[in-house]
């Protein structure tokens, strides 16, 4: 990963070039929606460690401040309590030094909303004061994929009025309007395409596999595999996610790029890696589908390693163990 400066010289803060050896890089000052969440607070880690000053904006809805606790009364940390959903002036004009937006929110059932009208905010922001806008986009945009595995210029199949719409359109839509402010208002902007992530501080009720997974395997509860289980998805670790946004926010390329782990398991196979991990003894429990899941998901990630260089490093039997004891302990403070 290269070193990034902002050139003073330029009116717009806009034009970032590689630093030179042994030249002291100033501090940037990186705003973060959703960095009281799971993926978000990671990130907010490794910003921090490597100097960076760093502002979380979070509403707290499925965020925790425990996830940022570590980093209260460090003065170059700020945590804003703020919806997204309405603008935020965070510019002044002594301070428009605000170089990085990563936007982090989350899906549930305000997503549709908070994905446009959150974007669209924390868009405004970055054109008014210069600053570039990384979207972490998911993969949900392929909706049910009629390509395996998915490449960034496949388009995707979405049922628009489907139970999962809020979130898949929502995120289509975003994207829609960071190329929006990128054409139409020179907007320095980068998009992600995340796919599933697990790791520490990951919520334990929202209904995603993994943590569906480990807290039933703690809970000494049986493991529910929705359908006949033979579905695939690939997991990655969360630090492998956290740098491969660093060095998409740090390249010159606009992205789209899958940000994933090409590793493909069908849900049974997580059962068993789970199994193997936290408990043995643990059982399955098959229950009826949700309606719109996909079949596969797999993630094409040639782009992101010929472009940014990256590609992830850990495997689910290597990151799984990771988090256990995270979720040993917020499973018994329940
Ligand atoms: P998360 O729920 O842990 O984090 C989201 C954060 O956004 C929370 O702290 C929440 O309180 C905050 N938030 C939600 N609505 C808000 C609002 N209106 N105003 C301010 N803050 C708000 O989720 P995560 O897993 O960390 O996901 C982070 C991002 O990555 C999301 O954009 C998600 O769509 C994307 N993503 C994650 C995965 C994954 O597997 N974890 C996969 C694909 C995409």
């Amino acid at each position: 990963n290269p070193l990034l400066l902002l050139n003073h010289n330029s009116h717009n803060h806009r034009h970032l070039l590689p630093v030179p050896a042994g030249v002291r890089v100033p501090p940037r000052r990186v705003v973060v929606t959703g960095g009281a969440g799971f993926v978000g607070s990671h990130l907010v880690d490794k910003l921090l460690s490597r100097g960076d000053d760093v502002i979380v904006i979070d509403n707290f809805f499925t965020g925790r401040k425990e996830n940022l606790v570590h980093h209260f009364g460090n003065p170059r940390f700020e945590l804003i309590r703020h919806d997204v959903v309405e603008p935020i002036l965070l510019e002044s004009k002594e301070r428009n030094d605000i170089h990085y937006f990563m936007s982090l929110r989350s899906k549930l059932n305000h997503g549709y909303k908070t994905n446009v009208m959150g974007t669209l905010n924390m868009l405004g922001l970055a054109k008014r004061i210069g600053a570039r806008f990384l979207l972490t986009s998911t993969s949900e945009v392929y909706g049910d994929p009629l390509e395996h595995p998915q490449k960034e210029t496949y388009w995707g199949n979405v049922n628009p009025i489907g139970v999962r719409s809020c979130y898949d359109e929502g995120k289509r839509t975003a994207e829609t309007l960071t190329m929006d402010y990128h054409r139409g208002a020179d907007v320095e902007v980068r998009i992600a395409r995340i796919f599933n992530t697990y790791g520490p501080r990951m919520c334990i009720d929202d209904g995603r596999v993994v943590s569906n997974f480990v807290a039933q395997a703690i809970r000494k509860q049986p493991l529910t595999v929705y359908g006949d289980g033979k579905q695939t998805r690939s997991f990655q670790y969360v630090a492998d996610l956290v740098d491969g946004l660093m060095a998409l926010m740090e390249s010159e390329h606009v992205g789209p790029f899958n940000l994933g782990n090409p590793g493909e398991f069908t849900m049974l196979e997580l059962a068993e890696v789970v199994k193997d991990t936290i408990d043995p003894s643990a059982t399955i429990e098959f229950k009826e589908n949700t309606a719109d899941d996909p079949h596969m998901r797999k993630p094409d990630i040639t782009k992101a390693k010929e472009l940014l260089h990256w590609e992830p490093k850990i495997s689910l039997r290597e990151g799984l163990p990771l988090m256990v004891s995270d979720f040993q302990k917020r499973v018994l403070e329940e």
